[in-house]
């Protein structure tokens, strides 16, 4: 853990062991944090928060050009302890340092344009102003998929908006959070401003952000059911809190598109990081005239694609992140093969030349899926593509929108008015308009409706570290 600027064990000094989940080995050890801990965290937080919020932005940017400079130095270090401990490709690992980096690099900038306002008073004799100021100690938890730019995307902005802050990664990656803390440390961020605490036992951890005083903002990324465990616990106490939940992305596919460039897109797409991003088309809707082109281009790419230990070359599907991960994929496409489903592709677990020793699933295309299906609406987080066959506009759009999830969504068209008709109508956060990549640190990301509130990145995403203090003078 890191703590106060120190690295140092837990109380009780017990170990939380990490393993490769491409072989099973395990890698590491690091400390078993528990309440005591976050609450030691938190109150080093607390003492930290006096002197950083005092610093001018731009000496608080200066930091965290350092660090980004740290962090892209170390890229191809980060890269291979991402690969062991998460198990995504090198050439993937690589790309989340690169975009962890960018939200350092982009949030050093942005602490610079943290403007207030000046606002027309109704009296002659009196002046509005508006500051913003940082909302204080943040608990902040973060996810096993994107274990490198999930944390950087909540400590840049904190640190940045003059707020300190308090992580905990996920417990089956929690060596990418310790390199991504070192990079801190190095950078010569001041004690107490940025704060790890890892633990196998997430709930105590929550349970102390949610309750203690001294922290006045929650920011999450995981699963829409402990986001809403946390949102509860947060309304007890009405702290801010941000949330990054599930989705069930719609990838929509007119027949004035090309369907192989789209069925190229839909499969890179749904298949990055095996299927488990919270981003990955759940539901690919494709129009009737072009599906039979776009399902032979899909079986041709995904049948070309390895599945294997992301530090062999040519690997490009990595393993799934557990037993529990395996079961929902098999029972999904059970269900919809007994439903009707037709399979392209796949639609079994790997276990030949040691796979078995992760959790290995072919990439699945299936297509003629339906609305009774579970894929069509639970989140599958694994390497399954869904494709939907569909006749007009009008009747896709209210498919698509036809779920509580509100991430992102992707269309393919060449009809420009379409495309801003569909755009303007999807009720998601993110719509990637022939574009399977509508991410960026510039960019605000995040959800509508189960999928969360706030938003990180670009403007919006240091906002959420900021507190609006209206001065009404009278001259
Ligand atoms: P996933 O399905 O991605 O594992 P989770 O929501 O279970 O999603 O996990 C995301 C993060 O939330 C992890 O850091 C995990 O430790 C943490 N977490 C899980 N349960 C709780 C809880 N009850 N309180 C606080 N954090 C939790």
């Amino acid at each position: 853990m890191y703590i106060n600027g120190e690295w140092s064990r837990a109380d009780n000094d017990a170990g939380l062991d990490v393993f490769n989940p491409a072989t099973g080995e395990k890698i590491g050890s690091v400390a078993n944090g528990d309440q005591k801990d976050a609450a030691r965290a938190i109150e080093a937080a607390a003492r930290a928060f006096k002197s950083w919020s005092a610093l001018t932005a731009y000496q608080r940017s200066e930091y965290l050009y350092d660090a980004y400079r740290i962090m892209m130095e170390r890229k191809e270090d980060l890269a291979r302890v991402m690969t062991l401990e998460q198990g995504k490709p090198l050439k993937a690992a690589r790309n989340e340092v690169r975009y962890g980096a960018d939200f350092l690099l982009w949030y050093a900038e942005e602490a610079k344009r943290v403007y207030g306002d000046t606002i027309p008073a109704p009296r002659p004799d009196q002046r509005f102003i508006v500051l913003k100021q940082p909302v204080g100690v943040v608990g902040a938890i973060t996810p096993w998929n994107y274990p490198v730019s999930m944390v950087t995307r909540k400590v840049a902005p904190a640190l940045a908006a003059g707020c300190t802050i308090v992580l905990k990664p996920a417990e089956d990656t929690p060596l990418c959070a310790v390199e991504v803390f070192k990079v801190l440390h190095d950078a010569g961020i001041p004690g107490g401003v940025a704060n790890l605490v890892t633990a196998r036992d997430p709930g105590p951890i929550g349970d102390e952000f949610i309750s203690n005083p001294l922290v006045h903002k929650l920011a999450f990324t995981g699963s829409t059911e402990v986001g809403k465990l946390l949102a509860r616990g947060a309304a007890e106490h009405l702290k801010r809190i941000s949330l990054e939940l599930g989705g069930h992305a719609p990838f929509i596919v007119f027949d004035d598109a090309d369907p192989r460039r789209a069925a190229t897109g839909a499969m890179l797409v749904k298949f990055l990081n095996t299927g488990q991003a919270c981003i990955s088309p759940n539901r690919i809707f494709v129009q009737r005239r072009v599906i039979d082109d776009f399902v032979a281009e899909a079986k041709a790419r995904v049948e070309k694609m390895r599945a294997g230990n992301g530090l062999e070359a040519g690997v490009s599907i990595g393993p799934l992140v557990g037993p529990a991960a395996m079961e929902k994929v098999e029972r999904q496409v059970a269900d919809a093969l007994e439903l009707g489903a037709t399979l392209v592709s796949g639609g079994r677990r790997l276990t030949a030349d040691g796979l078995d020793r992760g959790f290995f699933y072919a990439p699945t295309v299936l297509s003629d899926v339906s609305e009774q299906m579970q894929i069509y609406r639970e989140e599958t987080f694994g390497p399954v593509a869904a494709i939907i066959p569909f006749d007009t506009e009008e009747e896709v759009l209210e498919m698509a929108n036809d779920t509580h999830y509100g991430l992102a969504s992707y269309l393919y068209t060449r009809d420009i008015s379409r495309a801003m008709r569909v755009f303007e109508k999807l009720r998601f956060g993110i719509v990637g308009i022939n574009d399977i990549n509508p991410t960026a640190a510039a960019a605000p990301f995040g959800g509508m409706k189960e999928s969360g509130l706030g938003r990180e990145g670009g403007r919006e995403g240091i906002a959420e570290y900021l507190e609006t203090k209206l001065g009404g003078f009278s001259i």
